[in-house]
């Protein structure tokens, strides 16, 4: 199946395609203080993939803590959709299923995650077995390198 989503605005819009059900695949909440604040549930399937179709003028990045991978938010209207790392053939990301409204995902099994005590390392190696092979439709932003820094 193919779930698509937006951001509030409309102009930062992803698909996510898994062979998994939304209740078998289940949604994370990340406990650590940024994502808490953005209210996010993030969906990922290695053996999935996902499309993010937007434009780079209307994309902000955010890095912090680890700086293993940006945050994406919308500039116009400040929704946070996904969290990317890698480049080219290998980028990877984690989606923001509450800020894309995903309905599909909105009533899934939730699951809260504490990442906080993560090494650098650790962290890369967990994101390349969990995250969902992706690619940007602009090819300004599927050129760009997503941490790590
Ligand atoms: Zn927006």
């Amino acid at each position: 199946m193919r779930y698509a989503g937006q951001c509030h605005c409309g102009k930062l819009k992803a698909s996510f395609e898994t062979q998994k059900t939304p209740h078998d695949l289940g949604v994370r909440a990340c406990q650590c203080a940024f994502c808490r604040r953005h209210g996010a549930v993030n969906v990922t399937d290695p053996e999935g993939a996902a499309i993010i179709d937007a434009f780079t003028d209307d994309v902000e990045r955010y890095r912090f803590s680890l700086r293993t991978g940006d945050f994406l938010f919308c500039r116009r209207c400040g929704v946070y959709i996904a969290a990317v790392m890698g480049e080219g053939e290998a980028i990877r990301a984690s989606l923001n299923v509450a800020g894309l409204r995903m309905e599909a995902f909105l009533s899934a099994p939730e699951a809260p995650a504490t990442y906080g005590a993560e090494t650098t390392e650790a962290r890369i190696a967990r994101r390349l077995k969990q995250w969902t092979p992706t690619r940007f439709l602009d090819p300004a932003l599927n050129a760009s390198y997503y941490g790590p820094h």
